[in-house]
């Protein structure tokens, strides 16, 4: 990860504080959706460990995952599957359950969307505690048992999540930490 990359990122990006709810810093990437160089510069992080971990597919959350992790997915030429949130993905599904930073959700994936396989790199614009992308790597290993790998956009590391990530043995890649 060049600093360089990360020290641009920061300067670009909005901080909205009490968003969605009071004590909550919200990180608020669409101000560097707004900058294409920006975007490219994520987009190539995101490649560089798809080549790394010789990736099959790209799994991207529910909402801003959907935006990095189909830029790579195009740029690759690898398969983009979405985890979404519940009720909205037709046909069989494994569902799960999670706890988010503010509240609980559950998330759901298309059965028969990946193989046993699938060496499988979950995309996400930020991880916070941890819960969401845990809770999507359970829906993952519902098909893929090969090793998973995270990329975040931006890691809150005093929420913990990514160190949480790690304990259980996933790979994961970040471009910006900063405080949550
Ligand atoms: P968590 O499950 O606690 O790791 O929360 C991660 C999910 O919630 C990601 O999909 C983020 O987009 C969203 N999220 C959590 N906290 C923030 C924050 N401070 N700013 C922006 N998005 C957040």
């Amino acid at each position: 990860m060049s600093s360089n990359l990360e020290k641009l990122l920061k300067k670009n990006l909005r901080v909205i504080p009490n968003f969605p709810k009071k004590g909550i810093m919200f990180q608020d990437i669409f101000s560097i959706l707004e900058k294409p160089r920006l975007l490219k510069m994520i987009v190539k992080e995101i490649s560089d460990v798809i080549k790394k971990e010789k990736i099959t597919k790209i799994v991207g959350i529910d909402a801003r995952g959907f935006i990095f992790g189909s830029l790579a997915s195009l740029k690759n030429g690898i398969p983009f599957i979405p985890v979404r949130k519940k009720g909205k993905l037709p046909g069989e599904v494994f569902k799960k359950k999670y706890k988010l930073e503010y509240g609980f959700d559950q998330i759901e994936i298309q059965k028969g969307s990946l193989l046993k396989k699938d060496r499988v790199l979950i995309v996400d614009d930020l991880i916070a505690t941890g819960g969401t992308a845990l809770a999507s790597a359970k829906l993952v290993e519902n098909m893929s048992d090969q090793q998973i790998s995270f990329m975040f956009v931006i890691d809150l590391y005093n929420l913990n999540g990514s160190v949480v990530l790690k304990k259980k043995g996933y790979n994961v890649f970040d471009i910006i930490k900063t405080e949550g």
